[in-house]
């Protein structure tokens, strides 16, 4: 892949990103660019990483550990794993990622619990839209499923983490990440040494501006780092 384009792609977004805390009053710094490599190679993976960023979301286990190894001389890197994660897979992977972004049963809280030599920092996920194609938690179910973990020292709930529907316009973006922003402050409120829960992952290539407006605090983007075929906003 083009350098050139992989850096436009890479200035476009942070730009953007720019733009919306400043039209939301937020401090850019507050908001996490998590580049979803899983679309692409080692060496454009590398590209990217040689660049400064520094968060790399996969979903494949096999892949996550691929890459890693490839780019094992980048101590800065923090690796997040954004895909459903089988319990007796686990110990395969739990040690090698720092970020979780898709805990939402007991029994995997209780396997990453139980497999990880350290607190991971991890993401409820809440399907706010509920769809049922869809994984994780309802808005109801959330509350007491974070109280269910509180035996749990090496799982940390840092945050909240969503999808919004492929085809969502932006007012129903708006209620999906505002929604999933109000409960994040509630749980944050009852100051919970096991769910700090200071943070919100949400937004995606097509749908981050909106969500940054509403409080994301790590964004996965994938796609607009990598298309080709600029860097429009898409109209909505
Ligand atoms: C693939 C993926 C992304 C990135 O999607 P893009 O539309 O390519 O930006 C973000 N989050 C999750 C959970 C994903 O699986």
């Amino acid at each position: 892949m083009l350098e050139q384009t992989i850096k436009t792609n890479i200035q476009s977004i942070e730009t953007n990103i720019q733009k919306n805390c400043e039209l939301s009053h937020r401090n850019p710094h507050s908001v996490n660019l998590i580049c979803v490599s899983k679309s692409v190679d080692n060496e454009t993976t590398k590209q990217v990483a040689d660049t400064g960023i520094v968060h790399f979301a996969e979903n494949r286990m096999e892949k996550l550990i691929e890459k890693k190894a490839f780019l094992s001389d980048q101590k800065q890197i923090k690796w997040h794993f954004i895909g459903n994660l089988q319990r007796r897979k686990v110990k395969n992977i739990i040690n090698d990622i720092d970020y979780f972004h898709a805990l939402d049963n007991f029994k995997l809280a209780e396997e990453i619990n139980k497999r990880a030599l350290n607190p991971i920092k991890c993401f409820v996920q809440v399907n706010v839209s509920e769809e049922t194609s869809k994984q994780g938690l309802t808005i109801s179910e959330v509350e007491e499923f974070i109280q269910s973990l509180s035996e749990f020292k090496n799982v940390v709930v840092i945050g909240l983490m969503t999808m919004a529907p492929f085809e969502a316009k932006r007012e129903e973006l708006q209620s999906i990440f505002s929604t999933l922003n109000k409960l994040k402050v509630t749980i944050e409120e009852k100051d919970l040494s096991y769910a700090p829960c200071t943070e919100l992952s949400m937004g995606m290539s097509r749908d981050y501006e909106v969500a940054i407006q509403e409080g994301a605090t790590f964004v996965r983007v994938g796609s607009k780092f990598f298309n080709e075929e600029g860097n429009e906003v898409a109209e909505r």
